[in-house]
């Protein structure tokens, strides 16, 4: 994935050079914001010097970051209770998602959730970043952030289960028209479509197709394609 890099004000962040080992946390947090972008983010942690920072803001189009993997961003400290035994912004990179606001409560458009499993999942292979080391900012210090996944568990729950899932290039649409087309059975030779009409022809007449008791054929759509398959290999003959 394309990501944009600003640096943030000196200010805003502890020159470190970590080691890859030194890295072991991802935190997740959200803006607070309604209607800011990545870029937006980037340039306010360049303009202003208000100690503070992460490394990456994400929104459904882009994601910047504002400090090196490799240094310090001060994103989930706390003068109070620390809620987490292990995780310290000195071993965790900080991502910020950009947030709405609708009817008094804040959430995040799908476009940034699915940019965010995708760097999330980025940065875990190139740290060997297990699921469970992948927190919120709220795990660290109770502080409600990032919102939409704290007052909303299952959403939280479901941004974890796509940190690990299989992912394939299939589209929704694609994936919908398979299952469609799996559920499709010719009951008669009849109903067989133009492009297996011939074979299923051939089957029957050769006696090697024989529908149940009443004649019918039950022929799920995934079997007619390898019968076809077969048939234009020549393995039925004429
Ligand atoms: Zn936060």
């Amino acid at each position: 994935m394309e990501i944009h890099f600003q640096q943030a004000n000196a200010g805003n962040y502890l020159a470190a050079s970590r080691g890859k080992a030194q890295i072991d946390y991802l935190v997740i947090h959200f803006t607070a914001n309604d209607g800011d972008t990545a870029k937006n983010n980037a340039d306010y942690f360049t303009r202003e010097n208000i100690s503070t920072s992460a490394h990456y803001f994400v929104d459904e189009n882009e994601v910047w970051q504002s400090v090196r993997d490799a240094d310090i961003a001060w994103h989930c400290g706390t003068k109070g209770t620390y809620f987490h035994p292990y995780c310290r912004n000195a071993n965790s990179i900080g991502i910020e998602l950009c947030s709405r606001m609708q009817d008094g409560k804040y959430y995040f458009r799908s476009g940034t959730v699915d940019q965010a499993v995708q760097l999330v999942r980025t940065l875990m292979a190139r740290y060997g970043i297990a699921p469970d080391h992948v927190v919120r900012h709220y795990d660290v210090t109770h502080k409600n952030c990032p919102a939409p996944f704290v007052e909303n568990a299952a959403a939280w729950q479901d941004f974890k289960r796509r940190l690990t899932e299989e992912v394939d290039d299939m589209t929704a649409d694609e994936v919908k028209q398979l299952i469609e087309q799996s559920k499709t059975v010719y009951t008669t030779a009849a109903a067989v479509p133009d492009w297996g009409r011939a074979t299923v022809d051939k089957l029957v007449r050769k006696g090697w197709l024989q529908g149940e008791e009443k004649g019918n054929l039950n022929l799920p759509e995934e079997m007619l394609r390898v019968l076809v398959i077969n048939d234009r290999a020549g393995i039925y003959g004429d």
